[in-house]
Order: C-alpha cells, then structure tokens, then sequence
C-alpha cells in the first residue's frame, strides 16, 4: 500500500475513529446502510478522511441502492489508486487514495452510462466537504 505521506501506523490510530482506521488501513467494509454518506444528497467535494485528498464529487453520486455511497467516477483520476483485489473468492477492483493508501472501496462495471462503473465507497474512508452557498 502506497502512503505518501509516512504516517505511522500510530499516528493514523491516533487520527482516526477506529471504524475509519478499519476501514482505510485494514480495508475493512461498513456494513450496508450504516454509512454516513449513503443516502446523502448534499453538494460538494467527498474527500479522504485521511489525507483530506479530494476522490468524488456529488455530481457523480448516484443511488445505486446498495446501501454505499457510489459514484460513476472519480473527481481526479490521479488522485485514486486502483488494484486487483482476489480476496474472498472473487476478483474484484480496489479502490485506494493515491495520496496515503487509504483503502476507499471497490469499482464495478455494472454502472450507469455512459462510463458504466460504479465506484462503491465506504463512508467511513470519506469526509464531506459542503459547497458554500
Ligand atoms: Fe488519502
């Protein structure tokens, strides 16, 4: 895992609550509709609750049902990793920040058109930051 900005494991524990550090440094998964994101309507910029890198615009959120924030792309596609994840008996697409590692969640082609992917984030790996107005 690619962390630019060396932090410690100390000092993200430190950082972070322990369900975003289960999360963003063990890649670990929210349970489905317990996110604080993944009915959210409000505008602006999703950024790492780590690193505060900025992943996913609002305008790219859609309700996918799955009970996660998802997304049909990145806000930056260099601000986003991606990697070949074969854990749990399917292979699937990491979704990772760039910046500090941070495990974000998972991309599927099963998207809306005309990109036709689904990034799925857990809420926990992501803060909100509103557009003022
Ligand atoms: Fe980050």
């Amino acid at each position: 895992m690619s962390d630019k900005t060396d932090k410690t494991d100390a000092q993200w524990r430190k950082q972070l609550s322990p369900e975003q550090y289960r999360v963003t440094r063990e890649k670990g998964t929210e349970p489905a509709f317990t996110g604080e994101y993944h009915d959210c309507k409000d505008t602006g910029m999703y950024t790492c609750v780590c690193c505060g890198a900025p992943l996913f615009s609002s305008a790219a959120k859609f309700d996918s049902g799955s009970g996660w924030p998802s997304f049909t792309c990145p806000a930056s596609a260099e601000n986003i990793a991606t990697e070949t994840d074969n854990n749990h008996g399917m292979v699937r697409t990491e979704v990772m920040c760039d910046t500090c590692g941070a495990h974000l969640g998972h991309v599927f082609e099963d998207g809306p058109a005309p990109e036709g992917l689904r990034y799925c984030i857990n809420s926990a790996s992501l803060k909100l930051e509103h557009d003022d107005d």
